[in-house]
């Protein structure tokens, strides 16, 4: 490791150290080597998605802080595919690297509670939301913000994992006993007209820049197909850029995060949740933009100026998950028929139900064009 300044570039050469070991991980280490960076990966995994393209992969538990320790000497910087790392870990692996974005950043948006609070307390537009630790908060949520409300634990929730939908009182004592003591949410329901989500980066002397907006369609929960642009009026669009760029200055991220939000029925735009890192909307960013939203954390923790986040040309991306091995391996040739296609695999061994497996990105001269490329090179893996 080099001992730069706290200003200074850390520049290809160095070494990109980066907690957890999933697809975000093997994108960004990817776009790392690509830069010409060495990359260290830690995380409790081994064989992992991001492990298998670093130089050097740490099996280790976030919570063995001299193995956290260790890590941050042999790195030149540390960041993120994996937001619930504890505050502890951050804090060791900062005693030795740079930290980016900080591990305040990750307190915030790993708990959704701390996450809801500090967007209102800053003036952004949130859902309105109340703290449930007893069945009589539940109770007094359900009277104050009324039904229908989804009800979501407070940590470690994604996927729709952790949350349920609340429908009638009647339901309320079952959903706080499945909640077994853990701290909950009680997020009134929102009939939203669409899902988007802003990625965004910000540099340490303060450059904010934001991708297009995506538009993003879930399927049981899951995220099934992002399209760019979004389907928005200009003014909306830039209300969400001009959100998801405040949201970074009040966090004072140095880095990338995604910002997820809901465009109501009648046109107000509400952040559902935050990431402080890459995002499964942003893949497309990889075969459509100018900088790919890996490439584009790399630059805002490393200390280089960030890239142009302009589409080259409308992009949709379909996710492929692990249903689709149920038959035997997908026919990759088949979808690969479409030349606009491009495929993305993440290198796991075991296709369960609903894990995230890899995605097709598409582009085309609209974005209906570029969603029925790779609606249809999906449909092709199993004909
Ligand atoms: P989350 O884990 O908070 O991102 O929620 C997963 C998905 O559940 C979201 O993408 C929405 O489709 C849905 N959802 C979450 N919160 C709400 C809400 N308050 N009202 C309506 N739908 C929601």
């Amino acid at each position: 490791m080099t001992e730069p300044s706290a200003l200074a570039p850390i520049l290809p050469g160095a070494t990109i150290g980066i907690l957890g070991s999933g697809q975000l991980g093997r994108m960004l280490a990817i776009a790392a080597k690509q830069m010409g960076y060495t990359v260290a990966i830690f995380s409790p995994d081994s064989d992992s998605p991001a492990g298998q393209v670093a130089d050097r992969e740490v099996v280790s538990n976030y919570d063995d802080l001299d193995a956290v320790r260790a890590f941050a000497q042999g790195v030149d910087v540390v960041t993120f595919e994996f937001e619930n790392v504890p505050s502890a870990t951050t804090r060791a692996a900062a005693e030795f690297a740079p930290v980016r974005p900080d591990g305040q950043v990750l307190h915030i948006t790993q708990q959704r509670l701390r996450e809801k609070s500090f967007l209102q307390d800053h003036g952004f537009p949130v859902t309105p939301f109340r703290r449930i630790t007893s069945l009589a908060e539940l109770q007094a949520a359900a009277q104050d913000l009324g039904l229908p409300a989804v009800l979501k634990t407070a940590s470690f929730g994604y996927d729709g994992k952790g949350q349920v939908k609340l429908r009638s009182a009647a339901e309320l004592t079952n959903a706080f006993l499945a909640l077994k003591g853990a701290e909950a949410i009680y997020e009134a329901f929102v009939d939203f007209e669409k899902e988007i989500s802003v990625v965004a980066a910000r540099t340490l002397s303060g450059d904010v820049r934001a991708f297009p907006v995506f538009e993003n369609g879930h399927a049981n929960h899951i995220l099934d197909i992002t399209f760019a642009p979004a389907d928005l009026s200009e003014t909306l669009a830039c209300q969400a850029c001009a959100i998801a760029s405040g949201i970074l200055e009040s966090l004072d991220v140095v880095g990338l995060l995604t910002v997820e939000m809901f465009l109501t029925r009648d046109g107000r735009i509400l952040v559902n949740e935050l990431a402080p890192r890459t995002h499964n909307s942003g893949h497309l960013t990889l075969d459509a933009c100018a900088t790919s939203q890996f490439e584009q954390q790399l630059r805002a923790v490393c200390g280089l100026p960030l890239g142009s986040t302009e589409l080259h040309r409308p992009a949709a991306m379909a996710n492929l998950l692990g249903h689709l091995w149920e038959a035997g391996e997908p026919d990759w040739a088949n979808a690969l028929q479409d030349p606009w296609v491009k495929l993305h695999l993440y290198g796991k061994a075991e296709a369960r139900v609903g894990r995230k497996m890899g995605h097709l990105n598409g582009i085309g001269s609209t974005t209906a064009e570029a969603v029925g490329r790779v609606s249809k090179a999906r449909e092709r893996l199993r004909l």
